[in-house]
């Protein structure tokens, strides 16, 4: 009977020391938010081994504590359109909000070399789809670069300068070369095939059906975007998104139609409507947005083939160099458009009346689609917060929160088992947290002042390590891993 005692004490005793070290860090005190069980408390998050081990009411002892009181706590924000993979960007993406920040619309010229030059080298969590563009340049002969140079304005070069290798259609043997080329990304780790095909306009109806057949294949999701812009037709958003739908329809692959702001400009409203009748019908289609007026993407590349200002409604002046200001003529449009540098421009194409609509609507996610030169790559998440939450009050917190973190990760579900642990404040979720203050987060940064930071992310945990603590970048630390595809995972060198 002594003994039995003298163990229960020792038990007490242990278990109590135990716990008084369970965890590495610990948010104490903070407004958890999870947008999956519909969570709204305050609660003590435990953290241990890169997982939530812990939401609770009860204290909880760990090496680091921080106190959250009157601060949201949520999953960290996923990005699925994130052209910008430098550090830079990546500082500035994780003072957003941003743990994971994937390049899927067009994807990079080669997967094994991107991930390779990123392992241990990443602020937040990364990932890339395998490039149409980038195949079909190989197979046209013009292969792009490996390692996407950072070129002027901050634009990577993943997309090819316009000319027979984006406007001439393809043979079915190089469409088949296409694929061979695709399906060896894939196998190195691309979640998804990554199409620009506005900025391949010679690709047919047929190479664009292909390559979604690759995809289905491979039960792998398409992210793209669509082919055209604008009302005239041939050649509207309308038809634009018809073509994608259709080609999802075909082949059964999962869609996902990027920035649907930009793309459908003040028709927003009537493809959003279009992928509803789909989703209603069956088909698994899904959008994303980003809260500003004005694109940015590449001036030589084939979305400004002849043409352009009649579908985008807009002209020369309309065309703003970001570093500068600079707005362009006819002249200066020609100069660069024909240049072999990549230079970034600003496409003032779209109203705040549209945006404004285009963002509460529930089937939009947030994404980015940032690269420096462009204040979305710095204030897309905290832009939302002010204005929507805060400032129109269009959107709940809740609902904003879904959008930047739920919702992607269900669509990255569709490649990797792994998204399942992302996107979520919950036990065994990986420890991938935003700590901000509602009352004050807010987007800085401009059209003259692109990367300027965002203000109100107090911390930010990426994989269990604090890289944002009391608001401040922390130093020398790269807690950022790869989003891999099943052709990697397969492998066993998943996340
Ligand atoms: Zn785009």
């Amino acid at each position: 009977m002594r003994r039995l005692i003298l163990s229960l004490c020792l038990l007490a005793f242990s278990t109590t020391i135990v716990a008084a070290q369970q965890y590495e860090l610990v948010l104490e005190g903070g407004r958890v938010m999870d947008p999956e069980t519909g969570l709204d408390g305050v609660r003590n998050v435990g953290i241990r081994d890169g997982k939530i081990a812990r939401v609770s009411s009860e204290a909880l002892s760990g090496r680091r504590i921080v106190h959250a009181g009157g601060l949201v706590v949520a999953p960290g924000f996923i990005d699925l359109h994130q052209h910008g993979q430098d550090l830079e960007s990546q500082r500035v993406k994780a003072l957003d909000g941003v743990t994971t920040a994937l390049e899927l619309e067009i994807g990079v010229p080669d997967v094994a070399q991107f991930l390779k030059s990123k392992e241990g080298h990443s602020l937040i969590h990364y990932g890339t789809a395998a490039s149409h563009a980038a195949a079909r340049a190989q197979v046209f002969g013009a292969p792009l670069p490996a390692e996407p140079a950072t070129t002027h304005a901050g634009i990577p070069e993943i997309l090819p300068k316009s000319g027979p290798a984006t406007d001439q259609p393809a043979t079915p043997e190089q469409i088949e070369s296409m694929r061979e080329r695709l399906r060896a990304e894939l196998d190195a780790g691309g979640l998804a095939v990554g199409m620009g095909i506005q900025y391949t306009p010679g690709a047919t109806r047929l190479e664009v059906i292909d390559m979604f057949r690759l995809a289905a294949e491979r039960r792998l999701p398409v992210y793209t975007h669509a082919r055209s812009t604008g009302r005239a037709e041939p050649g509207s958003s309308v038809e634009a998104i018809s073509e994608v739908i259709g080609a999802a329809a075909i082949t059964g692959a999962s869609l996902h139609i990027v920035h649907i702001n930009s793309t459908c400009l003040r028709d927003s409203l009537e493809c959003l409507s279009l992928m509803e009748g789909a989703r209603a019908r069956g088909l698994d289609v899904t959008t994303e947005a980003y809260p500003y007026i004005a694109g940015m993407t590449s001036i030589n590349s084939a979305l400004f083939n002849p043409g352009w200002r009649e579908k985008l409604g807009i002209s020369y002046g309309d065309l703003v160099l970001p570093d500068t200001g600079e707005h362009l003529t006819k002249e200066r449009f020609d100069e660069l458009h024909n240049s072999s540098t990549t230079y970034g421009v600003l496409i003032f194409a779209n109203t705040q009346e549209v945006v404004d609509k285009v963002i509460p609507h529930p089937l939009v996610m947030i994404a980015s689609d940032g690269a420096k030169g462009h204040p979305r790559n710095a204030g897309t998440y905290s832009r939302v917060l002010a204005q929507y939450v805060r400032d129109k009050g269009t959107l709940t917190l809740m609902d904003a929160l879904r959008k930047m973190t739920l919702m992607p990760a269900q669509m990255l579900e569709r490649s990797t088992p792994a998204a399942r642990q992302k996107g979520r404040l919950q036990e065994g979720a990986d420890a991938d947290i935003v700590v901000f203050d509602p009352s004050t987060i807010r987007d800085q940064a401009t059209f003259e002042k692109p990367m300027e930071p965002s203000t109100g992310v107090h911390y930010l945990v990426v994989g269990g390590t604090l890289l944002v603590d009391e608001g401040k970048v922390v130093p020398d630390v790269y807690p950022g891993h790869a989003l891999l595809g099943p052709g990697k995972i397969g492998s066993g060198k998943g996340l």
